[in-house]
């Protein structure tokens, strides 16, 4: 029997991607757009919290099982910066450009240019689940000043894989997939909610 699940977005590549892998254990994903849900506010200062805070409202509005993500970029010299805000790291309008040129710029001056890209996610059972099921993924790499690549979106030009030699914008989708912060975090809870 398939469960239906509200996902906390309307982006049709997540849709696609997390359908892949919760459809064979038995859920239809809709995005919450079907049920005519607005975005949630995202006021925390943690992953988690926004995660959780996008879950309950989806949940909230449509009386069914809600899943949500929250992800960005964590750089270890910059105290975890942009993290929550990577999205709009250089203010609005958001533009992957000028985050990538801002980032660079106050990187600039610190030899450790390591970080790392993060992603959890959050689904309820209902809007007042007292135990969400939490799973998450990171993915550690070095920030480098020359875009390199074609592929990914985001700061994945600048995000080098030292053991590999490549940055993530080098990477094929399906390599991006079996390693990525979002990856790791999707399988993560296929085995939580298995
Ligand atoms: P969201 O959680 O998908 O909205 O992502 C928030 C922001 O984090 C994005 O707009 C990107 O700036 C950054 N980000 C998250 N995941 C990735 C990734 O896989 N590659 C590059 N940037 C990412």
């Amino acid at each position: 029997m398939s469960r239906t699940l509200i996902l906390a977005s309307n982006n049709p590549g997540k849709l696609k991607e997390f359908s892949a892998l919760l459809a064979p254990i038995g859920y239809t994903l809709h995005p919450q757009g079907e049920f005519n849900v607005p975005e949630a506010d995202e006021p925390h200062c943690t992953f988690v919290e926004n995660a959780l805070e996008k879950a309950r409202h989806a949940a909230c509005l449509t009386g069914m099982p809600a899943l949500a993500d929250d992800s960005g970029i964590c750089i270890n010299a910059l105290g975890g910066a942009p993290g929550v805000l990577s999205a709009r790291y250089a203010g609005e309008p958001k533009s992957d450009a000028r985050n990538n040129q801002k980032l660079i710029a106050d990187l600039d001056a610190h030899a450790d240019k390591s970080g790392y890209y993060y992603c959890v996610l959050v689904f309820v059972r209902h809007a007042n689940d007292p135990q969400p099921v939490i799973a998450e993924g990171r993915w550690d790499g070095q920030l480098v000043a020359e875009a390199r690549g074609q592929g990914g979106f985001g700061y994945d030009p600048y995000f080098l894989l030292p053991e590999l030699g490549l940055t993530v914008a080098e990477l094929s989708a399906e390599q991006k997939n079996n390693l990525s912060h979002r990856g790791q975090a999707l399988r993560m809870l296929i085995e939580k909610l298995r």
